[in-house]
């Protein structure tokens, strides 16, 4: 499948650019451009294009507006010393909208032609890679039912879009442990439902369990699972990790309530090149607070990413606060190796990275 470029005749001007690039924030400066193609029933993906950034004409009856059937995934590029851009395990995102799609009845995509959207991006608006320490490009490919029409049944006219973003620290600054709020008013997900898609639902629903956090002085929320009491399943869009004083590194198993995380996959990954023994299994508020209380978890951090790795300072439960180790080797030498794979400054033993221009 070809791209066909119209170029931006406006772009940002590069003192304009500079300005941006000296502090990007997270999600708020977009790039000259962005990738579409289209689909339709009849015809399938065409029509692929890199197009100037810009509002999307569209019908206020399409139905993403009405019936939420969107997807989405995230992922960074990173500019090299060489000043080559790369990104990291872009096959494994390319997997995942595919399996978000199946779940909202969206049409797949060719993992090639999702990949060749990002490159194509990416080499029109590589002046927009930043190239401070810790930046990166943020890349947001989505896809959405824009067909109108009100009756509800899988949209025949879908599009799929990536924009990208500058992106700084997520939580800004230095690596300062996070407080977590234990959302017991709200759940994010149960078996059968739409937990391990990424879908702009999961979020929407998360807002009010977020805005209790944030009344709580609280950074992010901890879901629990619905079914089995106290046990923990993830952040509103971060996996979590527990370490323990015998080297072993503990995850909420994969049930099909939480989002598979390619930054949960890699830490596994190297965890286990390390030598650390690594568990997929349920984990219980009791388990973390009690361990922390003997001293057997020593570390926990929650990882995605837009954030890489944070520590996890304290848990608020209600009334009860549970002030967790925060930072320790683990989180900080996992933390620091990841972010060096993809910087390129620490070996690519697994070949994660994927050149985009
Ligand atoms: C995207 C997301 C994550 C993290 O996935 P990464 O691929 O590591 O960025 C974790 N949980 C939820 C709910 C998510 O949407």
């Amino acid at each position: 499948m070809d791209f066909h470029t119209t170029e931006n005749t406006a772009p940002a001007s590069p003192d304009r650019l500079r300005e941006i690039l000296e502090a990007p924030g997270f999600g708020v400066h977009f790039t000259d451009h962005t990738a579409v193609i289209d689909w339709t029933a009849a015809s399938g993906w065409t029509n692929a294009r890199i197009e100037p950034y810009g509002p999307i004409p569209m019908d206020p009856a399409a139905a993403v507006l009405h019936y939420a059937q969107e997807v989405f995934e995230g992922l960074k590029a990173y500019r090299h010393d060489d000043d080559g851009v790369h990104t990291f395990r872009p096959y494994a995102n390319a997997a995942r909208i595919n399996l978000s799609a199946r779940r909202m009845a969206l049409p797949e995509l060719d993992e090639d032609v999702f990949v060749r959207s990002l490159e194509e991006l990416v080499s029109v608006d590589k002046a927009w890679v930043p190239s401070r320490e810790g930046d990166a490009l943020y890349l947001r490919p989505f896809m959405y039912a824009s067909e109108a029409f009100l009756g509800v049944r899988p949209a025949r006219e879908v599009s799929y879009r990536v924009i990208a973003s500058p992106a700084g620290n997520y939580f800004g600054g230095e690596v300062k442990p996070v407080r977590i709020w234990v959302s017991r008013d709200f759940t994010r997900a149960a078996p059968g439902g739409t937990g391990s898609a990424k879908t702009g639902g999961n979020y929407a629903s998360s807002l009010a369990a977020q805005a209790q956090a944030a009344q709580m002085n609280c950074d992010q929320v901890l879901f629990l699972d619905p079914l089995h009491e106290n046990a923990v399943e993830e952040l509103g869009g971060m996996n979590v990790f527990l370490v323990t004083d015998d080297n072993t590194l503990i995850t909420p198993q994969l049930t099909g309530t939480i989002l598979e995380g390619v930054t949960r996959s890699s830490v596994i990954q190297l965890a286990k090149d390390r030598g650390m023994a690594v568990e997929e299994r349920r984990i219980t508020l009791d388990e973390w607070a009690k361990g922390i209380e003997q001293g057997t978890i020593v570390e926990a951090f929650a990882c995605g990413t837009a954030a890489v790795i944070t520590p996890i300072g304290e848990l608020v439960d209600g009334e009860t606060t549970i002030s967790s180790p925060g930072a320790g080797n683990v989180t900080q030498g996992l933390r620091e190796e990841l972010l060096g794979i993809q910087r390129g400054t620490v070996e690519d033993r697994h070949g994660w990275l994927h050149r985009l221009a």
